[in-house]
């Protein structure tokens, strides 16, 4: 791409350090601007429409320019544009919010604690743990079990938590005491002949393994996604979880099912935690929760965790935690109506309705000669690349990546996976051009490839 003098790409390589982003990269090619949206579409800045087959961060489940988000920001901002919900104040949108969540939580839940992004969730929780710990009397109960390519954020302990190196490299992490175990990936972690049920479980005996070593009373909590995201988008694979907490009660571990991209109906349940069975003790929510129109994360957690913690408070005088604009009212106004849409059109149901035929094109190209695995479940999936002599691991992802946008369609490479996560206002018709598409860009790539 030529960079055109003054344009917003020649400015924005002038004025901004991106995300997720090789700096120098960018400095050279320029990134693609993105100017508007209208339901699974989004257009760039020279009038091209895309499909948004990754919903921005997995997490635009109303698709763009929905109106009704739009008019209960504007209405909450007339009326009461920004409070806090410190030292003893509130309003309605976080109270209404938390009122929701609470008759929503698919176990029971006791309180909810807001905050503005995944990453802040779970950096939330993990202090409300330590805390937890020094109100119950056991100190030493602080170890966090995470896995390795879970994704939980990039705060200094979520990003410890995440189990990616490109997270914890040149940034001195992870912090002492975060642990991970066997990541749930069948074909990529299984031994030679292991079947599914022997691996599942190894990955339990993996995890006590690990509990063991540490000592059990050492060990505060395990966190996991039901599925996997941003490590590649990994569905564990049958009696996983079951196992999993098995070990948990054994030791009396808690778990933080991190729903922040699973939750508001993208597994075809309202939570992953329904489809997977997990029993949590923390949720932490987001991207959905508002369709990220604004930012905003949550956490349900239960009376085993607030009961100390509220005692803790009391001991102290207060709970020495929060962020300005935590539980903001225009967010939680936003998020409100966006649940409201989320039920009134019934997207968890559409979700259900077409994830087999989601699913069933996806599987389909597992059998194209560069690919090697499809995984999938709800609305969300990613087809792995095989990898290719001459290219180092990861390599092939962005080029393809790049190939399918050409043509219209935004994934997301992951490694050499391509992800996709379509927004729950998604039809068949829409999904069929999306593997339409996908399916040229493969016989494409292949050509160039040869
Ligand atoms: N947890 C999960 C499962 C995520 O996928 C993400 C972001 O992709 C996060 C946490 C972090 O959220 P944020 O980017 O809002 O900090």
């Amino acid at each position: 791409m030529t960079v055109q003098p003054n344009s917003v790409e020649a400015r924005d390589q002038a004025y901004q350090l991106h995300s997720y982003t090789n700096a120098r990269a960018l400095e050279r090619d320029g990134a693609l601007v993105i100017e508007r949206g209208e339901g699974v579409h989004v257009y760039d800045n020279n009038g091209k429409q895309y499909i948004e087959a990754m919903s921005g961060l997995w997490s635009v489940a109303v698709g763009f320019g929905e109106k009704r988000l739009v008019e209960a920001a504007t209405r909450q901002m007339s009326k009461l544009p920004y409070y806090h919900t410190f030292t003893g104040r509130t309003h309605g949108p976080s109270v209404d919010l938390a009122e929701k969540l609470i008759q929503m939580a698919p176990v029971p839940m006791s309180k909810v604690h807001f905050t503005n992004s995944g990453s802040e969730a779970n950096d939330t929780a993990l202090k409300m743990i330590w805390y937890r710990s020094n109100a119950l009397g056991k100190p030493e109960k602080k170890k966090i079990i995470s896995r390795i390519k879970g994704y939980h954020g990039v705060t200094i302990a979520s990003a410890s938590l995440t189990g990616l190196p490109n997270n914890h490299r040149s940034f001195d992490l992870p912090l002492a005491g975060i642990f991970h175990t066997t990541c749930p990936h069948y074909r990529v972690f299984a031994q030679e002949n292991e079947t599914e049920e022997a691996f599942v479980a190894r990955c339990a005996q993996d995890l006590e393994d690990l509990i063991l070593r540490e000592g059990p009373e050492t060990v505060a909590a395990f966190i996991g996604e039901p599925v996997m995201g941003a490590g590649g988008v990994i569905v564990p694979p049958a009696g996983y979880w079951e196992a999993i907490q098995t070990v948990l009660r054994k030791y009396d571990i808690l778990l933080i099912a991190d729903e922040v991209i699973c939750g508001f109906g993208r597994t075809g349940e309202m939570f992953g935690t329904q489809t997977f069975g997990l029993q949590p003790d923390i949720m932490t929510l987001s991207k959905q929760l508002s369709s990220s129109y604004q930012p905003i994360s949550a956490l349900l957690i239960n009376e085993k965790v607030y009961e100390p913690l509220a005692d803790e408070s009391a001991k102290i005088g207060t709970f020495g935690h929060g962020y300005t604009a935590s539980g903001h009212p225009v967010a939680a106004a936003v998020a409100l109506e966006n649940l409201a849409i989320i039920e009134e059109r019934d997207l968890v149901g559409n979700a259900r309705t077409l994830s087999p035929l989601f699913l069933k094109r996806l599987k389909a190209l597992e059998s194209h000669p560069i690919a090697i695995e499809a995984r999938g479940v709800g609305l969300i999936g990613a087809l792995e690349l095989k990898p290719r002599d001459g290219f180092a691991l990861g390599q092939l992802g962005p080029k393809f990546a790049a190939l399918m946008l050409e043509k219209g369609v935004i994934g997301r490479a992951i490694g050499d996976s391509i992800a996709l996560c379509p927004p729950l206002i998604i039809d068949e018709h829409q999904i069929g051009t999306i593997f339409d598409t996908f399916e040229a860009s493969l016989d494409a790539f292949q050509a160039q490839l040869e």
